[in-house]
């Protein structure tokens, strides 16, 4: 279906041109060893980088766990983009010019993306232009000036205005060219119901709001945050769950954290959108903010492709105390370490940055507590915690966390810590936490997936030849066939390798066979591994004949084999004929495999 999408040479080319060093480096910190570059996997949890990339090879592939492919599998991971999308920033990046052939069933859904993308693009300049020109936009203006916003920082977070009135966005966007139907589906526009007429009526979404528009990594619009200018409620209205927008997913101001994010190995997650900004603007950059959601796990899983560590900014009141024990569960499990902030009273990061400036606040994010210290210090402070009731219940409350640490020697510090500053046994406490029995961790990132799979070492090493063109597949073809491979899975990948040298003419160089819209991401690992994987045979000529010597050896025994049961069920039911026969057959093997052994 994807590939009927865009014209036929034009993926191809794309990989071939892309440069796959160039855009994992904007995410990876990338170390050259050899003919490789590695660092640490953005796509699990590790201390040591088995995160490999080839740029020779044009592919990428992590030991630790098994994630491999070519560089639009590795975008599409990373920004959680689809096929289509990929190609077209890939194509940007290169100045190729894309045709695009609409009207495909299955291409629908992508036509929508994009449509809604570009309404989002419209609907963020109109809004914009109204903050900065529109006669009823005064005193957003104001508003904005008396919250210390700047005009450079309206212009860098596109901040905008909705004006009064009912269809100002309607009627811009339908002056644009578009119709009602894809403007709703972007939640920008709501149908009325009128029950006596057939025809629809719609109104704007946001009325009367200043406006924040979401981007997400691409710098795409994807939806809308609106706040109030008076006490009206909802204070803050976001744009609905659309194909594009989810506030479970994105962050606030991701686009413009990621670079410091990156570089400082933490991001700091606030509240509001003011909060974000103001940090922005006070040029703390590793600042992002959620949409009026709790943190998610998916929330996690996108932080922790830029970075380790996540700071959580909490009152320091009851409230948020309890908001911040309430993400143990969630952070603990996951890849990411959680780090926790606790503001001074009665302020919020926007008041405390205004207040106290950016080096204070910085200051008091250098004092961040690991989650778990904090979540035993708050059970400390607790009175209740000097009887042994209340001992035990905080043991009830923090042992099943601590459990879920991902690393044993961490997990045995906490019980320590635990025990040591409960005043309670630490053996106990240890058995308890074993009784628990074993950790299960929804939605963590599973890193034990081993990275290749036990694979037959010839066959492993006759691809590894192939696709590092120490032998061509017409060569090969001459002494073995796919038969020889008895793993189902590099049977596959030298049909495919076979097949891309004949549709191709090409006896020489092989066009990677990595296919990121395929859906056996198995065989892309088990394939870049051995592409990026660096040859561990000195004699390339000798180990290919070994290898086929033995593969041939394998095959013929096990031949043999078949025909030995073959004849012993002849035997016992007495077919002489059959059995004189096949014994022929065995002699005929014996004589091949000694010459193949010879
Ligand atoms: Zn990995």
């Amino acid at each position: 279906m994807e590939r009927g999408y865009f014209s036929e040479d034009l993926v191809p080319r794309i990989k071939q041109e892309s440069d796959i060093l160039e855009w994992v480096s904007r995410y990876v910190s990338l170390k050259k060893t050899g003919q490789n570059w590695v660092g640490l996997c953005p796509f699990h949890s590790e201390k040591t980088p088995s995160f490999t990339v080839s740029p020779g090879k044009q592919v990428y592939h992590c030991f630790g766990c098994g994630v491999g492919g070519d560089v639009i599998s590795f975008l599409m991971k990373m920004d959680g983009s689809t096929f289509p999308e990929t190609i077209k920033v890939l194509a940007e990046r290169l100045g190729i010019s894309i045709h695009q052939q609409r009207g495909a069933e299955a291409d629908r859904a992508e036509k929508l993306r994009e449509e809604l993308f570009q309404i989002h693009r419209d609907a963020a300049d109109y809004y914009h232009a109204a903050l900065l020109s529109h006669p009823e936009a005064q005193q957003a203006r104001d508003y904005l000036r008396g919250r210390g916003i700047l005009k450079e920082t309206i212009d860098a977070f596109s901040l905008g205005f909705a004006p009064p009135g009912w269809n100002g966005l309607q009627q811009f966007l339908t002056k644009k060219g578009w119709s009602p139907e894809p403007i709703e589906k972007a939640g920008l526009i709501i149908a009325k119901t009128q029950p006596a007429s057939s025809r629809k009526h719609y109104y704007d979404r946001f009325r009367e709001r200043v406006i924040f528009p979401i981007f997400d990594l691409q710098n795409r619009v994807t939806g809308f945050g609106g706040r109030v200018l008076d006490g009206s409620l909802p204070k803050y209205l976001n744009s609905p769950e659309t194909p594009i927008f989810s506030k479970g997913r994105q962050l606030y101001a991701m686009d413009k954290a990621r670079e410091a994010a990156g570089k400082f190995g933490h991001l700091v997650v606030v509240e509001g959108y003011f909060d974000a900004i103001a940090a922005h603007q006070a040029g703390i950059h590793s600042v992002v903010a959620t949409l009026g959601t709790a943190l998610t796990a998916d929330h996690l899983e996108r932080i922790h492709r830029f970075v380790q560590t996540v700071k959580l900014i909490f009152d320091p009141d009851e409230a948020g105390i309890r908001a911040a024990l309430r993400t143990v569960d969630l952070i603990i499990p996951s890849s990411v370490a959680g780090e926790v902030v606790l503001l001074p009273n009665g302020e919020d990061p926007d008041s405390f940055i205004k207040n106290q400036g950016a080096a204070a606040f910085n200051r008091l994010m250098s004092q961040s507590m690991k989650l778990l210290d904090f979540a035993i210090r708050q059970g400390l402070a607790d009175p209740a915690a000097r009887t042994i009731e209340g001992k035990l219940r905080i043991v009830d409350r923090i042992l099943p966390a601590i459990r879920k640490v991902k690393r044993a020697v961490e997990r045995s510090y906490y019980v320590k810590h635990l025990a040591e500053s409960l005043g309670l046994d630490e053996r106990e406490l240890t058995r308890e936490v074993a009784q628990l029995g074993p950790i299960n961790i929804p939605g963590a990132l599973s890193s034990s997936a081993s990275s290749l799979p036990l694979l037959p070492q010839e066959e492993q090493i006759l691809i590894h030849l192939l696709v590092h063109n120490r032998v061509t597949a017409p060569m090969l073809l001459q002494q073995i066939d796919q038969d020889h491979f008895t793993d189902g899975r590099l049977r596959q990948i030298f049909n495919q390798c076979v097949e891309s040298s004949r549709s191709r003419g090409e006896a020489v160089r092989l066009d990677t066979p990595i296919r990121s819209e395929r859906a056996d991401p198995q065989l892309d690992s088990i394939l870049s591994a051995l592409m990026v994987k660096e040859p561990d045979y000195d004699d390339s000529h000798q180990t290919l004949k070994d290898c086929i010597r033995t593969l041939r050896v394998k095959k013929i025994r096990t031949a043999m084999k078949s025909l030995e049961s073959e004849i012993r069920d002849a035997e016992r039911s007495g077919d002489n004929p059959q059995v004189k026969s096949l014994l022929d057959k065995l002699v005929g093997l014996k004589k091949i495999s000694l010459d193949v052994n010879g």
